[in-house]
């Protein structure tokens, strides 16, 4: 899978290392620029996938770089504001950021909302669990190299479990996400899908992917 590019917009050195180092820790590709010109040269020429932004930076601040990156592209978002600075984050949404951190932060934090965003990405490329592919590009699903069709509720309902791996979806929540928030019928409609999915995804091999938790719902462990 290619690596999740982000730009690390931050003038503070020590600061934009300490953060490189950790991103790239974590398996991410990461891109350092100490201002506002730069990052917005930066943005133009690569094909991130996340934006850390710093408000206080020299050349041009980030809530006026949020709002020029926002004239031509809707790449997520995170500025990095002081603390006390409430205007900041107040400025920086309305410029168009998708969320926002508070200086100092706990890394663990950082990393946790940017794996929101990753997430997201993840989920509309491909996802191997064990042996089973669910491409998102070309729509199709392969159990040990063996191609299955599956009609579109089946496949979103794969997917969805897919995406969630090792978490325990509940039938309204599947139901929620695939059906719409709108639905009104029953939620047994869950379990009558989950048996067609079985029957093509797991009927015939040993080691069934879908397990139910009884009276909670599903999970896809990996
Ligand atoms: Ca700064």
């Amino acid at each position: 899978m290619d690596k999740y590019k982000i730009l690390i917009v931050e003038d503070e050195k020590q600061m934009a290392m300490f953060i490189e180092m950790e991103l790239t820790h974590e398996g991410y590709y990461a891109d350092v620029v100490h201002d506002g010109r730069e990052a917005l040269v930066k943005v133009k020429e690569c094909d991130y996938d996340l934006i850390l932004l710093d408000v206080m930076l020299p050349a041009l601040n980030g809530i006026e770089v949020c709002r020029r990156i926002r004239q031509f592209s809707q790449i997520p978002i995170i500025m990095l504001t002081a603390k006390s600075d409430i205007p900041d984050k107040v400025f920086g949404l309305d410029a168009g950021a998708n969320d926002y951190m508070a200086k100092p932060f706990a890394i663990e934090e950082l990393l946790a909302r940017i794996r929101v965003y990753t997430r997201e990405k993840e989920s509309k490329r491909k996802i191997e669990v064990k042996d089973i592919i669910l491409d998102d590009k070309t729509h199709q699903v392969f159990r040990a190299d063996k191609e299955i069709e599956l009609t579109k509720k089946e496949y979103d309902l794969l997917q969805k479990l897919l995406i969630n791996r090792n978490v325990v979806l509940t039938r309204e929540q599947l139901i929620e996400s695939i059906w719409g928030v709108d639905y009104e019928g029953d939620t047994n409609v869950v379990d009558v899908f989950i048996r067609y999915l079985r029957c093509k995804i797991d009927d015939g091999f040993e080691d069934k992917l879908i397990t139910t938790v009884r009276g909670v719902g599903y999970v896809i462990k990996d």
